[in-house]
C-alpha cells in the first residue's frame, strides 16, 4: 500500500463539477479581481470564521504583513511570536521591519506558552502574534488579558486553525486584527495561493484592504505604500466552493486523530498530541513526538506511507537569520521539537484502511 503524505483527491473529487463550474463561471464572466466573487467568499468566509469582515489576500504571508502594516507597525517594534512555527510567522515580521521575539512553547501542546510572554514585554513591545499550530488553538483567554494590561495588539496566525475554536469563540476572531492562509495544503486550501485577514472592526477592515491594494481605497489616490496582494476570482469561487465542505471535513480530521490517539495511547515511547482544556484542534496536522523519530520515518517511508517534519529547523536557527543574534541552545523546547516531531498521513479521505495500516506500521516498528 502506497500513502502519501497528502493527497487532494478525496476533497476534490467528490465537488469536481462544481469546481469546474466556478472556474468556468470566472472564465466567462470577464472580470478576474475584485469582483463579485470575492465579495461572495470575503462574506461567507466572515460568516465561517464568526466576524464582521474577512478581506482577501494573496497568501497568507502577506495577509500577516497587511495585519501588521494595518496596526502600523515601526521599524524596531518588538513582535512577540513563538519559537516553533512555521518561518512565515517571523518574515511577516522582519519583512515589516518589526523585531521578532521568540517565545517558547509549552512542552505539551507545542504552543506559545502564555506563562513566558510577560517577562518578554518591554517598553518596545507592540504586538503579540500567537500561532495556532497544527490546528490546535492557543490558550487565547490567557494572550488576550496579558495583551490588554500591557496595551498590546494580537494579531493571531491563523493559518493551520480555520474552523477550530477555544472556549467556544473561533480562532480568527480573537485578534484586533488575524491572517490566514489558504496553501492548498491548509484545512481549506485554494487551487493555488490565497490567504485572507478577520476582523470585527470595520476602521482596520477598510485599511487593510487598501494595503493590500496598492495602499488605495479609489483607484489612482494612495493613502499608504501598500502590496499588490488580493485574493484572485477563480480562487475566490473555488474557495467558496470548498468552504461548504470545510466543517465535513475539520470533523473527518478529528475522527482520524481520535483513531490514532486510541491506537497508540499504550506506546510509552510516542507522545500523541495533547489538546488543552477549552481548546478545540482542527488537526491540521496529527504531530507525534519520539526520540526514535529519525528511524521511524525511515521505517514508514519504506513502507509506503509519506510523513513530513514540522518543523526541521526553528527559526533561530535558520541561516535566513544568522544575522539575528539567536544562538544554538537558545530556545531548547524548539529544538528538541525539531529533533522528535513527525506528522502523519491526516486529511479528507484518508481511508479506515489506510489508517489502519499506518497504525499497524508504527505499532510493528522495532526500536
Ligand atoms: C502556511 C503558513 C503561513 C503562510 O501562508 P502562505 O499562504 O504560504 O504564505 C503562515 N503561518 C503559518 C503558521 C503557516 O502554516
Amino acid at each position: 500500500m502506497k500513502i502519501p503524505f497528502l493527497d487532494f483527491k478525496g476533497m476534490h473529487d467528490p465537488i469536481q463539477a462544481s469546481l469546474i463550474a466556478a472556474a468556468t463561471r470566472v472564465i466567462q464572466s470577464n472580470w478576474y479581481i475584485a469582483g463579485a466573487e470575492l465579495q461572495k467568499f470575503e462574506a461567507a468566509y466572515a460568516a465561517f470564521n464568526e466576524t464582521q469582515f474577512t478581506i482577501g489576500a494573496g497568501n497568507g504571508l502577506d495577509a500577516l504583513k497587511i495585519a501588521l502594516h494595518t496596526l502600523d507597525i515601526e521599524a524596531g517594534d518588538e513582535v512577540i511570536i513563538p519559537s516553533n512555527t512555521y518561518i512565515a510567522t517571523a518574515l511577516a515580521v522582519t519583512q515589516t521591519e518589526g523585531r521578532p521575539v521568540l517565545i517558547e512553547p509549552d512542552p505539551e501542546t507545542y504552543n506559545i506558552n502564555p506563562a513566558l510572554i510577560e517577562a518578554a514585554i518591554t517598553s518596545r513591545t507592540r504586538f503579540i502574534m500567537p500561532v495556532h499550530l497544527y490546528g490546535q488553538p492557543c490558550q487565547m483567554d490567557l494572550i488576550t488579558e496579558i495583551a490588554k494590561t500591557h496595551g498590546l495588539y494580537v494579531i493571531e496566525d491563523n493559518a493551520q486553525a480555520q474552523g477550530a475554536r477555544f472556549k467556544g469563540i473561533k480562532t480568527g476572531a480573537w485578534g484586533h486584527i488575524n491572517a490566514t492562509s489558504f496553501y492548498p495544503g491548509k484545512n481549506i486550501g485554494a487551487l493555488g495561493d490565497g490567504g485572507a485577514l478577520t476582523t470585527n472592526d470595520v476602521t482596520l477592515a477598510t485599511k487593510a484592504r487598501s494595503w493590500g491594494n496598492y495602499g488605495s481605497q479609489k483607484k489612482y489616490f494612495n493613502e499608504y505604500k501598500g502590496y499588490n496582494s488580493r485574493l484572485d476570482e477563480i480562487q475566490a469561487a473555488l474557495l467558496s466552493v470548498k468552504l461548504i465542505q470545510l466543517d465535513q471535513w475539520n470533523r473527518e480530521r478529528q475522527e482520524i486523530a481520535a483513531n490514532y490517539d486510541k491506537a497508540f495511547s499504550n506506546l510509552e515511547w510516542l507522545h500523541t498530541p495533547i489538546i488543552a482544556s477549552g481548546a478545540e484542534s482542527v488537526y491540521h496536522l496529527y504531530v507525534i513526538r519520539t526520540s526514535f523519530r529519525d528511524a521511524l520515518q525511515s521505517h514508514l517511508n519504506a513502507h509506503g506511507i509519506g510523513t513530513l517534519i514540522h518543523y526541521p529547523i526553528p527559526i533561530h536557527l535558520q541561516e535566513a537569520y544568522t544575522d539575528s543574534g539567536w544562538q544554538k541552545g537558545q530556545f531548547p523546547i524548539a529544538e528538541q521539537l525539531s529533533k522528535e516531531v513527525l506528522s502523519l498521513p491526516i486529511y479528507p479521505g484518508l481511508t479506515s484502511n489506510q489508517q489502519d495500516y499506518v497504525i499497524e506500521k508504527i505499532l510493528n516498528f522495532q526500536r
